[in-house]
């Protein structure tokens, strides 16, 4: 398949419909990515003629439906080039990902006095659960800090590195400053110390080959509806050395290899961290939404967003009063911005009522927000569907905008 946005347009039909009487423009896609017809006829299908509870039956659908869910395992685990399937764990997203490694891995490892290293950077999904885990275990958080133009202060890493570093939790993209990380660099630092590292990886997903073996990660997670697939739906893959270590998250059926009133063993890598009923359906989803995005191409995505973020940027940087949070070369499709005085909410409701989704907000990035001194950031994130007519509209609107105020 060669790539031609037109052709992939088709593959959207949510983008072809009109809000406030205007041809939508979806500029939301590091929040939620839209789903291709392939991904929601392979889940209308699977529901139509496949259904039964997986793993525990001998009867045909429980068979077949527990072959479609161990298949979409084995399509992440080429997707992350991970070693082996039973590194994939099926969760319900990046949060319940990282609180799964929060959880378990700290309940095993961290301990009074110990330390955790997160980045200023961090979605809260990434700071809130090593803060708990910290309490629980009165451990200490501390923070790598990024500079003003969005890359982060790497060279202060090993200052903030100690005898009692258990782990370092890190984006491997910003959702707010779109800065692509040295994570390959920085895990190199982090173990020579010792030290596993944790990638978030929803917002590197839907526009970086990963590779979990050449990254050298010791954790990875992302969400199923960052990249094309179901909402419910995430993974975490783990190095089996840590999985194995590690006490399960959540208890309950499936998880468990024997269970008496005295004691309860636990199940093997992957169930052992798969407690109760999986979201089979949503993993049947995401392995089709990973073929999707692997047929068209991880580079050409890349590259075209890149012609998208650089039209974008350039045309945004004309308009006199434009503020840009997190200008690093090296960054994904999103662009952070306040323009002259005009309050985020307010220009995120006008431009909604000229056809254009955009985030307004604090970002679920409280500390982006504090570095910056800002109450709430406009951002516009595009995807390979994207258009630059549809940048042209995005400019259109906000020079309209800046003309009203
Ligand atoms: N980390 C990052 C960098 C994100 O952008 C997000 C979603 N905005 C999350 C974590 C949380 O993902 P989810 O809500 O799908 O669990």
């Amino acid at each position: 398949m060669t790539f031609n946005y037109k052709d992939i347009r088709k593959d959207f039909p949510i983008l072809d419909q009109k809000v406030n009487n205007r041809p939508w423009i979806y500029f939301d896609n590091a929040a939620t990515s839209q789903r291709p017809l392939v991904v929601v006829e392979k889940i209308h299908e699977f529901s139509l003629q496949t259904n039964a509870n997986i793993h525990r039956g001998t009867h045909f659908h429980a068979i077949k439906t527990t072959e479609a869910y161990e298949n979409a395992r084995d399509i992440v685990k080429e997707f992350l080039h991970a070693k082996e399937r039973e590194e994939i764990i099926f969760t319900h997203g990046t949060t319940e990902s990282i609180n799964l490694v929060a959880r378990s891995f700290c309940e095993r490892f961290l301990s009074e006095g110990d330390e955790i290293i997160v980045t200023e950077m961090e979605h809260h999904a990434n700071i809130v659960p090593w803060q708990m885990a910290c309490e629980r275990h009165h451990a200490k958080l501390k923070v790598l800090p990024f500079a003003d133009n969005g890359n982060l202060e790497t060279d202060l890493l090993e200052s903030l590195i100690s005898s009692r570093t258990k782990i370092l939790a890190i984006a491997h993209v910003s959702n707010t400053l779109g800065t692509v990380n040295p994570i390959k660099e920085i895990i190199r630092i982090a173990h020579n110390h010792n030290i596993p590292v944790l990638v978030d990886g929803a917002q590197s997903v839907p526009h970086i080959t990963i590779d979990v073996q050449d990254l050298d990660c010791d954790f990875f997670a992302f969400s199923g509806h960052k990249i094309y697939g179901p909402t419910g739906i995430g993974v975490l893959y783990g190095k089996r050395a840590w999985l194995d270590k590690m006490p399960p998250f959540l208890g309950g059926g499936e998880m468990i290899d024997k269970v008496t009133f005295e004691k309860t063993t636990f199940n093997e890598l992957p169930h052992k961290f798969e407690a109760g009923t999986p979201h089979y359906v949503g993993a049947i989803g995401l392995g089709s939404a990973i073929e999707y995005i692997r047929k068209i191409g991880l580079e050409n995505i890349a590259a075209y967003e890149h012609q998208l973020l650089t039209y974008a940027s350039d045309k945004m940087k004309e308009l006199g009063g434009m503020k840009f949070f997190g200008e690093s070369p090296n960054k994904t499709g999103v662009i952070c911005f306040q323009l002259d005085q005009i309050h985020p909410f307010d220009l995120g409701t006008l431009l909604d009522q000229l056809g254009i989704a955009v985030r307004t907000g604090r970002l679920c990035a409280d500390p982006v927000m504090d570095h910056y001194e800002v109450t709430a950031m406009t951002r516009a994130s595009f995807s390979f569907y994207n258009t630059m007519e549809e940048i042209d509209r995005f400019i259109d609107s906000l020079i309209r905008i800046q003309k009203m105020f």
